[in-house]
This record gives C-alpha cells, sequence and structure tokens, in this order.
C-alpha cells in the first residue's frame, strides 16, 4: 500500500478521493465501526466546493445541500449590522454551501466506495501509533476486539481529528485541546426559513451568539427546511467545562434562558432552538499551532494538523484543501518526502493564519465592536460603525481564509484538470 490514512472524516475521504485522482494507491481506517452521518451543520465555503466540484461531485452535493445566499450580522437586539452575498451570488465562479456533516461525510464515503472499491475504508479499526524506518512506515492498528496488528505503507497521513493518536504520539506532552471559555449548543430544527431563505445569520456579540443558516432546500409541500443553530455563550477563564465530543447531549436549561428575549421581526430564536426537541453541546476549543506537522514519512491533516474555532465556518473547507494540495505535491515531488515537505510550507503558514485569526473572532468581531459602542440599539449603523471598517473586516478574513474572490477565480486548479472523474 502506498498511502495510508488514519480517519475517514472530512480530510481523510477528500483525501482518498484526491489520491485516486492521481493514480495513488491508498486505503483508510477509521475506528468507528461504520459511518453514520453525525453532526448537525457545517459551510463549505467556495475555495472547497470549487475542489469538490473538481472531484466531479457537483450534483451529489447540490442534491444535499443548500447554496448560501447570504450571510448577515445583527445586534443582540436583531439590528442589521452588515450583510453580505455569498457564492455564485457575490461573484465567485462556484457557490458556498450549507450542509449537515453527516451528509457531505456520507456523500464521500459513498464516492470513495465506488471509485477506490468497498474494502477502501476500513472500519472498526483505530490507528494507534506507527514506527518509521528508510524504507517506509509500519502502521499500528487495533481492531474494534481489541486485536493489535500493523501494515506497512510508503505513508501514513494523520487525518484523525483534534485528538489525533498519530499527534500525540509527535507531540507527547502537548496536552488536551485548549478551552476558550465559549460553549456552543447545537441543534436543527425543521421550519420555514428566513430572510432569503438561505440567509447564513449570526446575532449578538462576543459573550452570547446565536447563529443559524438553512441546512436543506425547502420541502416544496410544506415550504420548511432544515434549519441550522448554535446558541453561544461564554464564561469567564477558569469555569471548567467538559471534555468535547461532538455527539453529547446537551440541556436547553443550561443556555435557553439567556436567549428568552431574542425575538427579532425576522426570526423568533428561542422558539426556533426549543422546537428543535434536541440539542449538542460543544465547548469552543482549538489548539496552539504546531512548528511542523511532516515527520519524514508521515504528516498531519484536517483537524489533527489544525483544529480551529468554529468560526468564519472553515474547518470542512481547510480540510478539503489539505486534502488536495497534499495530492497534488505528490504529483509534483513523485512518492518522496520532498511531497510532504511542499504541503507543509504551502499549508501550515495559511492554516496558522486562520486560527489565529479565529481566536480574534475572525469576521464576527465587528458583532463585539458593535456592543461595545451602542450596546446593540442603533437607528443607523452608519451612527455606529463605517461602512469602510465592515468592508474590511469581511475581506480581510477572506483573503485569510484563501477564498478572496478574484484570488479564487484567476487561479489555475490545484489538481491537473485532465484527472478529473466526472459524477
Ligand atoms: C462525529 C463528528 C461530528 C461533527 N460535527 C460537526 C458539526 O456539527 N459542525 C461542525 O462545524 N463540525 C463538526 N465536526 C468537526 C468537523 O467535521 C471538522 O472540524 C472538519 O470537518 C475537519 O474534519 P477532519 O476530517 O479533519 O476531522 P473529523 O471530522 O474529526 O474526522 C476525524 C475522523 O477520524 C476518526 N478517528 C479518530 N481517531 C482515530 C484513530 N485513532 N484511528 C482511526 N480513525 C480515527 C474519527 O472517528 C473521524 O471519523 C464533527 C466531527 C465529528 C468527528
Amino acid at each position: 500500500m502506498q498511502v495510508i490514512i488514519a480517519g475517514a472524516g472530512i480530510a481523510g475521504l477528500s483525501l482518498a478521493l484526491s489520491l485516486h485522482q492521481a493514480g495513488i494507491a491508498v486505503r483508510v481506517f477509521e475506528q468507528v465501526p461504520s459511518i453514520r452521518p453525525l453532526g448537525v451543520g457545517i459551510n463549505v465555503q467556495p475555495h472547497a466546493v470549487r475542489e469538490l466540484f473538481e472531484l466531479g461531485l457537483a450534483d451529489r452535493l447540490e442534491d444535499i445541500g443548500v447554496r448560501t445566499r447570504e450571510v448577515a450580522y445583527f445586534s443582540k437586539k436583531g439590528g442589521l449590522i452588515w450583510s453580505e452575498p455569498r457564492g455564485m451570488y457575490a461573484g465567485y465562479n462556484w457557490p458556498q454551501f450549507s450542509v449537515h456533516r453527516g451528509k457531505l461525510q456520507m456523500m464521500l464515503h459513498d464516492a470513495v466506495r465506488e471509485r477506490l472499491g468497498d474494502d477502501a475504508v476500513v472500519g472498526g479499526t483505530s490507528v494507534t501509533g506507527f514506527r518509521q524506518d528508510r524504507a517506509g512506515v509500519e502502521v499500528r492498528l487495533r481492531g474494534a476486539d481489541g486485536v493489535e496488528r500493523s501494515e506497512r505503507a510508503d505513508f501514513l497521513i494523520a487525518a484523525d481529528g483534534i485528538h489525533s493518536a498519530i499527534r500525540k504520539q509527535l507531540f507527547p506532552n502537548e496536552g488536551p485541546p485548549r478551552w476558550g471559555g465559549a460553549v456552543l449548543w447545537r441543534g436543527t430544527t425543521v421550519a420555514r426559513p428566513y430572510l432569503t431563505g438561505a440567509t447564513m445569520a449570526m446575532a449578538g456579540h462576543e459573550w452570547q451568539k446565536f447563529v443559524t443558516y438553512p441546512i436543506s432546500r425547502p420541502d416544496p409541500v410544506t415550504g420548511e427546511a432544515l434549519i441550522n443553530w448554535i446558541g453561544e455563550l461564554k464564561y469567564e477563564p477558569g469555569a471548567g467545562w467538559n471534555r468535547e465530543d461532538w455527539n453529547r447531549k446537551g440541556d436547553f436549561a443550561d443556555f435557553l434562558p439567556a436567549f428568552e428575549d431574542w425575538r427579532f421581526d425576522w426570526l423568533d430564536c428561542p422558539a426556533l432552538m426549543r422546537a428543535g426537541g434536541e440539542c449538542f453541546e460543544y465547548p469552543m476549543v482549538d489548539r496552539d499551532p504546531l512548528e511542523r506537522w511532516t515527520h519524514g514519512r508521515v504528516t498531519l491533516i484536517g483537524d489533527a494538523a489544525h483544529p480551529m474555532y468554529p468560526i468564519g465556518s472553515n474547518g470542512a473547507s481547510q480540510a478539503i484543501m489539505d486534502a488536495r494540495v497534499l495530492a497534488r505535491a505528490f504529483i509534483d515531488h513523485g512518492m518522496t518526502g520532498d511531497a510532504l515537505d511542499a504541503y507543509e510550507a504551502e499549508r501550515r503558514p495559511a492554516t496558522t493564519r486562520i486560527v489565529e485569526a479565529n481566536r480574534g473572532n475572525g469576521p464576527d468581531h465587528v458583532m463585539q465592536v458593535v456592543e461595545e459602542r451602542c450596546g446593540g440599539v442603533f437607528a443607523d449603523i452608519g451612527d455606529v460603525l463605517s461602512r469602510e471598517e465592515l468592508e474590511q473586516t469581511a475581506a480581510g478574513y477572506k483573503k485569510i481564509a484563501g477564498f478572496d474572490v478574484d484570488t479564487l477565480n484567476s487561479r489555475p486548479s490545484i489538481m491537473p484538470l485532465r484527472q478529473s472523474i466526472p459524477a
């Protein structure tokens, strides 16, 4: 086997498809026995959508997601601070999609099975560590039955998420992820879409925030869509919280009372959240950027490499970008360590900048500025913030995150297009 990937999340599956597109043999080991559609909503930004389209997945993405039309920021009183079109509505050659994370993962998994074969993803098998020599990597595996074995490969790519076992082997003293003080309660509700019908809306400020966006197209009969929502509260440093887990059930009593009067003329936030019936709790965590990802024949991608706060909707998009750049590096440099070095030289500085920008609230910073200047109450936003300030914040973040419209539209494809596989 040429390449072994640890983890069949969005990073690992995007990499498997990209390596296959490049003609490189690959196998993915995933710790859960069978992949189930877990999670709630995520956004795939135009730069990552471009990559999925160039993998021949455009129709499937259209089937499972909704083209985001605009992003809008509101104060805690529901007053509009700033809105801007998104995806093709903003002049990109590719849309932005809001989608259920689990559906995106299943879509990628189905494509891997169809193109690479049923045994390309081996479930119920954790990658527990590795040993490498000049000739290759010996990857240690543990089955669901606890039986240990190993397999050899030319390269091992760790796509095993924020608790990566490979990262832990490489950086044994790193410790747990870093909690910035915020807790997110996330859920979905079937309801009528608000505003444009495909608006990603954010209201509040750094200490209390509400985020929502539809992740399905409206049902033609009922007019209702699946709406993703997040209630977020930030606590003073020192307040303890449990270990992050995407599937831990949350308790409405912990956050809903704080949002009770967030009833705007465009949306009743507490009613939407309550109608979801269940929610998941997730402390907002990341990790300090690393000074090195690549160790000989082993490197990190996705959340294993650069877990970031879910601000600016970039976690999945950056994972997809990693996968594409790494596959391209193998094409350019052959199956050599130089490929891993070239990948890291491009992606590590780029993602470090995003991790750092997200710690400063990324594009959401304007909401905090409005809260500090007027407590969220204004008749004319122009009296609180100048248009230039608003535009600079939005444009600055897009440049950092690599989806500035002119740059994206004018740059060549990462992977040679002649190798694209049609859907
Ligand atoms: C169950 C789940 C639900 C999520 N839900 C959301 C959400 O609702 N909204 C959101 O914004 N983000 C969510 N995320 C995070 C989001 O998917 C990632 O931030 C982003 O997509 C980058 O993906 P990744 O593939 O790098 O990491 P992940 O999505 O974390 O995928 C890592 C994969 O590796 C597997 N794995 C872990 N350790 C090992 C090991 N030792 N050996 C083999 N396999 C291993 C995991 O089971 C998982 O499938 C979720 C992640 C998970 C795992």
